[in-house]
């Protein structure tokens, strides 16, 4: 049986010219960048050349560009260094109601035990944030807003420009998690006006435990970490130089292969999920058809358990996720789709698919031959989907 890996958003694999730019730096280059010798100065050399190459593909400057272990990482430094920074006359948070939680439970932290008022930016139906909705929370007090610029469970894409728009003028900072937007489309520091932007390399073929924190020339935020003098003291710790390279690799390939993988990944999700909504009655699309990255599908099956799905799929060899990878377990719908206003029911069958680039219309073929006959025995033993039918 093939495997048919729909759960990129979760992660992707390493792509095998990311392992060898890897390699080549673990094994010949090992040295630690702050030394003064010579095969210290040949990995600081490796250090800042991917330091350039990323900071080139947000459109930064190298000198804005910290390296950290991922996007969770980066997206705690943004939010608790920007908050415990500006502590002493701001206390006041905004982020997106459908963040992922990686900026959700340190701005929650940050509320219960440290006593800073939290707003979550509403949604529509879509999952898309509004400016008007943002220009009513704003107020003198605010530390920092936090609004993605694309959501792991939906792919829909914020209109980030917009909403810096609103923050830029009363000189507010801004961050966004990039974290799925990066590889898929366009990610400029410059067009979307952010002052702190997130991305880690698990996503998008580069290696797990590496990310970075774009921060704005100029603007202050306080260390979570306290040691050398690694990253202007931003984030001690010695590089993970292997790792930064690998990132490097991974965005110059995504940025040769974007265009391309976003026509494929556009024609094979409306394919999919139009063979999906004929074949199977009462299925929803959540999230925005158009104004989404492509590879991202999520679909609910009223009257089930997405889970039940899940297991079902993966017994047929495709591996999907329900709700976010990181609440799969946890029986709680997706706090992502109750934002966006859906009903808890529908919101338990939803199913996330997330193509990659190694994705064929044959593999999903296969799934849409699968589902059908999957969904039809779930729901015959399902009294909700019975009592809804009726
Ligand atoms: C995966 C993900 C994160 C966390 O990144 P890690 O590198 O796994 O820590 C943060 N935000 C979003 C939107 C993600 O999809």
């Amino acid at each position: 049986m093939e495997f048919i890996y729909l759960d990129h958003n979760a992660t992707t694999p390493v792509d095998p010219e990311v392992v060898e730019a890897m390699l080549h730096q673990l094994k010949e280059n090992y040295g630690n960048a702050s030394s003064v010798h010579s095969s210290g100065r040949d990995a600081k050399v490796a250090l800042e050349n991917s330091r350039e190459q990323i900071a080139e593909f947000i459109n930064c400057e190298p000198s804005e560009l910290y390296f950290t272990s991922g996007g969770t990482e980066s997206d705690n430094l943004a939010i608790l260094g920007a908050a415990y920074q500006l502590k002493s006359r701001c206390d006041h948070l905004i982020v997106g109601a459908t963040e992922h939680h990686a900026v959700l439970e340190p701005a929650e932290y940050l509320h219960e035990k440290e006593g800073f008022k939290l707003d979550l930016l509403p949604v529509d139906s879509d999952g898309i944030s509004s400016p008007e909705k943002l220009a009513e929370l704003i107020n003198d007090k605010i530390a920092i807003v936090s609004v993605m610029q694309a959501n792991n469970e939906t792919g829909a894409i914020q209109d980030i420009a917009a909403l810096t728009n609103i923050t830029k003028e009363k000189g507010i900072l801004f961050h966004t998690d990039a974290v799925q937007a990066t590889g898929k489309i366009k990610v400029d520091v410059k067009e979307l006006g952010v002052d702190l932007l997130s991305l880690t390399g698990h996503k998008i073929y580069g290696p797990k435990g590496t990310g970075a924190l774009y921060i704005k020339q100029g603007v202050k935020i306080a260390p979570l970490f306290y040691g050398g003098s690694h990253e202007k003291k931003r984030r001690p710790g010695t590089e993970n130089i292997a790792g930064v390279v690998g990132l490097a690799k991974a965005l110059e390939i995504a940025g040769k292969r974007m265009e391309q993988d976003y026509k494929m990944h556009k024609e094979l999700s409306r394919y999919f999920i139009e063979k999906v909504t004929t074949l199977i009655p009462d299925v929803h699309f959540n999230g925005p058809r158009e104004k989404r990255v492509m590879p991202t599908m999520n679909l609910s099956f009223c009257g089930i358990e997405g889970e039940s799905i899940l297991l079902s799929l993966d017994m047929e060899g495709v591996a999907c996720s329900s709700g976010s990878a990181c609440t799969s377990g946890a029986t709680e719908p997706s706090h992502v789709l109750d934002a966006m206003g859906m009903d808890k029911v529908d919101a338990q069958g939803a199913i996330r698919f997330s193509m990659g680039r190694s994705t064929t219309k044959e593999q999903l073929d296969y799934v849409i031959e699968k589902l059908p006959p999957i969904v039809e025995r779930l729901r015959e033993m399902s009294p909700i989907y019975r009592s809804k039918a009726k």
